[in-house]
């Protein structure tokens, strides 16, 4: 299925980011049903918080809006935020998650924690005045979105959620703001910068990271190799008969055969600790 959102009253030019205005979303509803590819493969390993497939749909949507509305701004976040990714994805899962959370939605799955996968706010933050507490930054990106899109974030305030945030911003401001610069917002957000911090010089943080190490590492010798020339060399290569007379007399070890110089290539490298060359 194609989805296609254009803005109104032939509206022309480019969001924020320099994004089109119009969206399209390409959407197929089998893929995020029970035993549908894209459900079995990321939201059972993480507890499908937002991952059903109208969730799903209603997610890509908030995208839409933000483009087609030309307020569309995608700048990463991190600290205690590192698991959204970005503004925009913030926005889209704050607003699935209102929309989970409606009373007249009976078949929400929950609260989504984060866009790396389908894993639950924590439950620290699974309040409505309590997610401000994410990060010193949340209560100015909550700002931004409502400064962006004030009739959209005004008529979601009003829904009776259990969880929304935007209520709590437009109902108390203050609070809001406060709880954004608690304590806990501040140490989320050195634990979240210390994670980014340690991902962008582990090699093995990510699997995309580790296997460009590892081609690296493979590249060098084939790199270096011109640089290594070394002469090969047949130290010996003789044909015997060994006899019981051969083994007893053999000296200073009986049953041992000893291949001795001119057999032994006269040739040899006297110092095997150096290099040949
Ligand atoms: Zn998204």
């Amino acid at each position: 299925m194609k989805m296609c959102l254009v803005p109104t009253a032939g509206k022309t030019g480019k969001t924020k980011d320099g994004k089109t205005y119009a969206a399209e979303i390409y959407y197929s509803p089998g893929i995020w049903s029970p035993h549908g590819a894209c459900h079995l493969k990321h939201a059972t390993a993480g507890g499908g918080s937002g991952s059903k497939t109208d969730e799903v749909l209603f997610h890509e949507l908030v995208h839409a809006l933000r483009r087609s509305s030309g307020k569309r701004a995608r700048v990463e976040i991190s600290g205690g935020l590192v698991e959204y990714t970005s503004n925009e994805e913030l926005y889209a899962i704050l607003v699935s998650s209102i929309y989970c959370t409606d009373p007249s939605n009976k078949t929400g799955s929950g609260l989504r924690g984060g866009h790396g996968g389908f894993e639950s706010l924590e439950s620290e933050l699974a309040g409505s005045f309590e997610f401000f507490r994410a990060s010193t930054t949340v209560y100015s990106l909550v700002e931004t979105f409502c400064n962006d899109n004030p009739g959209f974030t005004g008529a979601l305030a009003k829904v009776k959620s259990t969880f929304n945030p935007l209520a709590s911003y437009y109902s108390d401001k203050k609070k809001a703001r406060e709880n954004s610069q608690s304590s806990t917002a501040v140490v989320r957000d050195a634990k979240g910068w210390g994670k980014a911090i340690w991902e962008a010089v582990n090699p093995f943080s990510s699997r995309k990271r580790m296997t460009r190490w590892l081609l690296l590492l493979f590249a060098l010798p084939v790199a270096l190799a011109p640089l290594a020339r070394a002469e090969q060399f047949v130290l010996f290569d003789v044909t015997f008969t060994y006899t019981k007379a051969d083994a007893d007399n053999s000296t200073p070890s009986k049953s041992h055969y000893y291949v001795k110089e001119p057999v032994l290539n006269t040739a040899r490298p006297r110092n095997w600790t150096t290099p040949v060359d």
